[in-house]
């Protein structure tokens, strides 16, 4: 028997490998990162974070550092060539997360706060020029096998388990031999980031009240589809689809680009071209998320257009499902089977996402000038308004439940004004009516111990929040879904019954991190 050098190896550093290797920092595991570039990625991808975003961040203790970062994001509008709209995505104001529905961000930013913080934890190891390119499974941990590139050597590290964060081309996806379910849209954009010493004239649709430019813009131009979309400080984002004819070496060339920007009036000795080039917008979804010893997270499992700014968001939803798993599979308080909810809960939830992301490309993408005029004409009378999706947990540790069981909980304030999930940390919470609580029968008390569960007694802004779901009691997981609702302690009992524990858990008790 082979003790592992490593509970977990992450493949690839960055946002979701980063955002894992927190959550693991954090729980007490031995982590390795095994990224093949020297330094994190110096340009933009993602520029979009939801409020369920910040929670993760909020959950690592590293909220308060990233907030200076972001500015506040307020509407996606869809509008024709007349700049009418035709759709709204609204994301304006506080969301149930206790943050804000959406925030911008230049991602290199983002990723070095993921990092710093990484970096708080003397368990995790980062190894980065190191290129993995191999992965032997035994039964009792996998040989991770690569090439340090600083020196061109060949190493290898022995791991429990592998989650591969190593993005759409995943060496990871191909050793667990899952193959990429194709959903069906891939386009051709130029992606382009400036840095302008003032903002774009030719956007007052996006300006709030006191003229700044707040929301996000999609022009549904069949001649070229474009996106604008306002980032921190001086940065604006521009996307525009590739058009028949256009040639991708010379359109990202600076005379291209300020031809492009012509309807904003950039001028080029008052801005600069920080980044321009062309990127095809994958949509896909990995048949399988975990293999034995070997599961996917991120970019790996699933991508998507896009339009939705969902991308990044989803893999890091995939690592707050599964951190707590991996902890208390390798903790010893949960069977190895507790690992398959995963794919289960996430692979569904991450499709309700793409498959929106697709369905609104069609809407952006038509280039036939007949098919966007009955797209104009049937939009125009009634435009759509989309608010941020809340899918349920595909089928999973909620079983056949109703919902709310499997939906996102909500973040309320305690009484005291703390947030809930500060008070729960990251392990499963109870929120209970106050009397409730303190009523919880000794058979119920040793299950939740053996949980490591938190008893949160619901005032101030809680009890509302019980109070909507018309319950007593409701059972949070550490990602923050609901395992279910319940009224009295034997429904307690019967839901806290769907976790899977090991009966002769050895586990310590699991370090608190005090953030
Ligand atoms: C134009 C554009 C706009 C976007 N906008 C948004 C948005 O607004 N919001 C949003 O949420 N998402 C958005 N996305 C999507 C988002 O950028 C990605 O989903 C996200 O960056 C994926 O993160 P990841 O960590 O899974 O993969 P990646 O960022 O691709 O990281 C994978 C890492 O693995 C490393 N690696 C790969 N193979 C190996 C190996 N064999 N050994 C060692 N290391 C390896 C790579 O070097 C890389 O660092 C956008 C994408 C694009 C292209």
């Amino acid at each position: 028997m082979t003790t592992p050098d490593y509970d977990v190896a992450i493949i690839g550093y960055g946002p979701v490998g980063a955002a894992l290797a927190n959550l693991l920092g954090m729980s007490g595991l031995k982590v390795a990162i095994l990224e093949r570039e020297p330094s994190l990625y110096h340009m933009p991808r993602a520029v979009s974070l939801d409020g369920e975003g910040m929670r993760l961040f909020q959950t690592i203790g590293l909220a308060e550092t990233l907030l200076p970062k972001l500015n506040t994001s307020r509407n996606i509008r869809h509008v024709n060539t007349e700049g009418k709209l035709l759709v709204l995505i609204s994301r304006g104001g506080i969301g149930p997360d206790g943050w804000n529905h959406a925030y911008r961000f230049f991602q290199p930013e983002l990723e070095g706060v993921l990092r710093e913080g990484a970096a708080r934890f003397s368990n995790v190891d980062v190894k980065l020029r190191s290129d993995v390119f191999a992965l032997d499974e035994h039964d009792d941990h996998v040989q991770v096998r690569y090439e340090y590139l600083g020196k061109g050597e060949l190493n290898a590290l022995t791991a429990s388990y592998v989650v591969g964060c190593d993005g759409a081309r995943s060496t990871v996806r191909r050793f667990m031999a899952a193959a990429l379910q194709d959903l069906r849209s891939h386009e051709r954009w130029i992606v382009l980031d400036m840095i302008l010493d003032s903002p774009p004239a030719g956007v007052p649709e996006a300006a709030d009240g006191s003229g700044q430019i707040v929301d996000a813009i999609q022009y549904c131009d069949p001649a070229r589809p474009t996106t604008f979309i306002p980032m921190p400080g001086k940065r604006h984002r521009w996307e525009f689809m590739m058009m028949p004819g256009d040639d991708p070496v010379k359109i990202v060339q600076p005379d291209s680009i300020y031809n492009l920007l012509k309807p904003w009036q950039i001028e080029p000795a008052k801005s600069q071209i920080e980044r321009a080039v062309v990127y095809t917008f994958h949509s896909s979804l990995a048949t399988k998320w975990r293999r034995g010893r070997l599961l996917l997270a991120g970019d790996s499992a699933h991508q998507m257009p896009p339009f939705l700014g969902q991308g990044m968001g989803s893999g890091l939803r995939d690592t707050i499902n599964l951190a707590w798993k991996l902890r208390d599979v390798v903790q010893g308080r949960a069977p190895d089977t507790l690992l398959d909810s995963y794919e289960t809960e996430r692979m569904e939830h991450v499709r309700a996402y793409i498959q929106l992301a697709v369905e609104l490309g069609g809407v952006i993408q038509a280039t036939d000038p007949e098919k966007a005029r009955k797209r104009d004409a049937e939009l125009l009378v009634n435009p759509t308004m989309i608010k941020p999706l809340a899918p349920r947990l595909g089928p999973g540790l909620h079983g056949f439940a109703a919902a709310p069981a499997g939906t996102r909980a909500e973040q309320p304030k305690l009484a005291n004004g703390e947030r809930m999930d500060d008070r729960a940390g990251y392990r499963f919470a109870v929120l209970a009516a106050p009397d409730f609580a303190a009523a919880l029968p000794p058979a119920t008390r040793t299950t939740l111990n053996n949980l490591d569960a938190a008893v949160i007694a619901a005032d101030g802004e809680a009890s509302a929040y019980l109070a909507s779901l018309n319950t007593r009691a409701v059972v949070v997981r550490p990602d923050r879904h609901i395992l279910g609702v319940a009224s009295t302690a034997g429904e307690l009992d019967l839901i806290l019954a769907k976790v899977p524990l090991l009966a002769t858990s050895t586990a310590a008790p699991r370090p608190v991190a005090n953030f």
